[in-house]
């Protein structure tokens, strides 16, 4: 059984292990986000598992695994503001 989405809260030995150190564009997987620890949204939804990040900017976030995985997620946010601001 591959299901590796399964990050439950139940069975975290076996499945949080997986993220730390990759890199999702300038983000950088830091270490697993416990659920008590996300965003209140993200409680409410239980949408698997939430990694702490660091962008290439120096500032840290929760990001959603699925979001990095699926190439949602590829900075804190900094990268959308800067495409849509042109820098002075
Ligand atoms: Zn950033």
């Amino acid at each position: 059984m591959a299901d590796v989405e399964k990050y439950g809260e139940g069975n975290r030995n076996t499945t949080i292990r997986g993220l730390e150190g990759e890199r999702f564009g300038l983000l950088v997987v830091l270490r697993y986000c416990p659920f008590s620890e996300r965003p209140e949204s993200a409680r409410q939804r239980k949408d698997g598992a939430w990694w702490y990040c660091r962008c290439d900017c120096g500032s840290e976030k929760a990001i959603r695994g699925t979001n990095l995985k699926q190439g949602a997620s590829r900075s804190c946010g900094c990268q959308s503001r800067r495409y849509g601001f042109r820098a002075a």
